[in-house]
C-alpha cells in the first residue's frame, strides 16, 4: 500500500471511525461525504464499539493473491453494536461454527505480508465472542 493512502485509512482503520448521518441516522463506514440515504452531507464522527454480530459470511477458498497463505478463510459483514456495519475477516472460527448472528470483538492483527520485503500488514479480524 502507498504510503499516502495508509495515511488518509488511518482513522478507520485503527480506531473504526464511523460517520452518523445528521439528518436520518444512517452509519456509514467508512464514512462518507454524502449520505446515500438521504443526500444529507453532515456527519457525527464515531468509533463504533467493537463488538457486533455477523449478518452474512462465507467461506473464501481462492483469495487474491496477498491472501493465498490464509486459504481457506471466513469473511463476513458484522453489524456493531450501535450501529455501523462492516466487512472483515472473521478469524479464530470453525467454518461449522459460523452462522448469522454469531457474536464476535475486532481485534487487530497481522492481515498478510506484502512482497520479498516481507511488509506486514496489520487491520482488524473479527473473532467469536465465548461465553
Ligand atoms: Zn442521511
Amino acid at each position: 500500500m502507498p504510503p499516502a493512502r495508509s495515511w488518509r485509512a488511518y482513522p478507520q482503520v485503527y480506531r473504526l471511525e464511523a460517520a452518523r448521518c445528521k439528518k436520518c441516522g444512517k452509519v456509514s463506514f467508512p464514512p462518507r461525504l454524502v449520505c446515500n440515504k438521504c443526500g444529507e452531507r453532515e456527519f457525527d464522527r464515531f468509533n463504533m464499539k467493537r463488538t457486533g454480530k455477523v449478518v452474512t459470511h462465507t467461506i473464501i477458498r481462492t483469495p487474491s493473491d496477498e491472501f493465498s497463505g490464509e486459504a481457506p478463510f471466513a469473511v463476513g459483514v458484522v453489524e456493531m453494536d450501535g450501529g455501523g456495519r462492516l466487512t472483515t475477516q472473521i478469524a479464530d472460527v470453525s467454518f461449522d461454527e459460523l452462522k448469522i448472528g454469531l457474536p464476535v470483538q475486532m481485534e487487530f492483527r497481522r492481515l498478510y505480508t506484502e512482497g520479498d520485503a516481507g511488509v506486514i500488514h496489520y487491520g482488524h479480524k473479527a473473532v467469536p465472542i465465548r461465553q
